[in-house]
């Protein structure tokens, strides 16, 4: 049966932050209405065959809005997906597809399964079978509905749906853009693995980048002195980590189902993540203070928190005991909006899941334009470009008569790769967003936070496209 204790109005706080927002715009309140509105709810159940019997599946796909197309989301895999759930996090993905620019509507998928729980010739059962109830109704294709992965999802449930739906589409020439978040070999694109936490951590250098920003919070500018605690070391969690500590930051304490633990001193997260493999658990890490509640791994002493597992983890009820100045969402929906307010009174700053988290939308848009190109980025010009640098380079030695040293030569001389364009188009993306809310939220009068200037822009991008579109006056 589907789960509907856990329901925790998450699409009715993500509606309270868009009338939060709405009351900044000048739009028309039916227009404003229609924005909001979840247009198609798909919920659906199908039998899988178990063991000496039959199970029935619970599934949903929403699509939110068709005010751009197609629609685009990813599917979750979990036992507390439920029709609110989805609905949330489609809506979501409207906002944050218009925030950075990235021409689809929303949509979300759930299957109500602990992934945990099935064999894998199981899970490919149910994958596919979703896929062929999509096809079914129209609920999925290149220029209709684009899934992704999400919590309990990969390259491997991305495969399974990309091929089904090729082999119930024979002769559809862009039928590979009918998903995205697919493995390389199967015309996925470098980079979108890890492109979430990739995104998370270019939104958090640019919001500590602002240093009469970080004054306000009492914080120096930059990631240097910075210690990050994040919540769930699965795809968002771990990469965020990788890159932050890339960039400089510390990763202090790390968050899983089992526990959490903390080190002032910092983890080395592939290590933290080998432990976890061989022993199941983070607990036991060497060094480490560790707590059994894994709740408690939030309140440690940090300056930025990374929620990056699931939704209302940061609530009326442990808020105040957050110690972080800066709240970055790489989940989605990981603070209510009571929670938010409260934060907001104890001067921190929250970068917002629709932007914070953008950075899986991104890519995976580049690889729906690469499937539907059939042609991988760079393929065309990376040894024009070689050679003409190579040109330009011995031009300048013979006219000046000094050489360039090898090392630089090479740096400068080579085309960009697939992953090195990726990886620039997300970083573009991630820094523009970020000043385009920040701008906002320092021109419009009243506005408090970067959640609320980051609806009132995706709110009036949407309601351009309505009245592009003729379907408002
Ligand atoms: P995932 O399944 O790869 O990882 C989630 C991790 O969180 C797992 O390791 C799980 O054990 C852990 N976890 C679950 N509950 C926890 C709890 N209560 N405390 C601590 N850890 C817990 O999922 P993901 O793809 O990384 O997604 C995580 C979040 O990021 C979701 O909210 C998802 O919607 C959002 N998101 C994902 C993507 C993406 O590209 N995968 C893009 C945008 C947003």
């Amino acid at each position: 049966m589907a789960n509907t204790a856990n329901e925790k109005n998450f699409f009715a706080d993500v509606c309270k932050n868009f009338d939060s927002a709405a009351q900044f715009t000048a739009h028309p309140e039916g227009l404003l209405t229609q924005i909001k509105a979840c247009n198609s709810v798909y919920r659906f159940q199908f039998p899988i065959r178990r063991g000496n019997g039959f199970e029935v599946i619970d599934a949903w796909r929403v699509e939110h809005s068709q005010h751009m197309n197609p629609t685009k989301g990813g599917i979750r895999y979990s036992d507390m997906v439920n029709e609110d759930e989805v609905m949330a996090l489609a809506a979501l993905m409207t906002y944050k597809c218009a925030i950075v620019n990235v021409p689809f509507g929303g949509a979300k998928g759930g299957i109500c399964i602990n992934p945990k729980n099935y064999t894998i010739g199981e899970l490919e059962n149910i994958t596919r079978r979703y896929t062929t109830e999509l096809i079914k109704k129209n609920f999925i294709g290149p220029g209709i509905d684009v899934p992704a992965p999400d919590y309990g999802t990969g390259e491997r449930e991305m495969s399974w749906i990309a091929d089904t739906y090729m082999t119930m589409n024979p002769g559809q020439l862009d039928a590979l853009g009918c998903v995205t978040g697919k493995p390389i070999a199967l015309h996925g694109i470098r980079g979108r693995k890890e492109a979430t936490g990739r995104g998370v951590a270019y939104a958090i250098r640019e919001c500590v980048s602002v240093a009469e920003d970080m004054a306000k919070i009492g914080l120096k500018a930059g990631l240097g002195d910075k210690r990050v605690i994040v919540q769930g070391l699965g795809n968002v969690g771990y990469h965020s980590a990788k890159f932050l500590a890339e960039f400089g930051a510390t990763i202090v304490g790390l968050c899983e189902f089992e526990g959490a633990i903390y080190n002032e001193n910092g983890f080395n997260i592939d290590e933290v993540f080998a432990h976890r493999k061989l022993t199941g658990s983070i607990l036991g890490f060497p060094g480490a203070v560790e707590f059994k509640n894994s709740m408690e791994g939030l309140e440690q002493p940090c300056d930025i928190l990374v929620p990056a597992a699931l939704e209302n983890q940061l609530t009326v009820e442990n808020i105040r005991n957050i110690k972080a100045k800066i709240i970055a969402e790489g989940a989605n929906g990981p603070t209510t909006p009571e929670a938010e307010e409260i934060f907001t009174e104890m001067r921190g700053i929250i970068i917002p899941d629709m932007y914070c988290n953008a950075g899986g939308v991104t890519v995976s848009y580049f690889e729906w334009l690469k499937n539907l190109s059939h042609v991988a980025f760079g393929r065309m010009e990376n040894r024009y470009a070689e050679n003409s640098n190579r040109n330009l380079i011995n031009t300048l030695e013979s006219l000046t008569g000094k050489s360039i040293p090898a090392e630089h030569r090479l740096m400068i001389v080579k085309g960009a790769s697939e992953l090195e364009l990726v990886n620039s188009g997300l970083e573009d993306t991630m820094i523009h967003s970020y000043h385009e809310i920040r701008e906002t939220l320092l021109s419009k009068a009243g506005v408090k936070t970067l959640r609320t200037a980051a609806f009132v822009g995706s709110i009036d991008k949407i309601a351009v496209s309505y009245m592009n579109l003729g379907v408002w006056p």
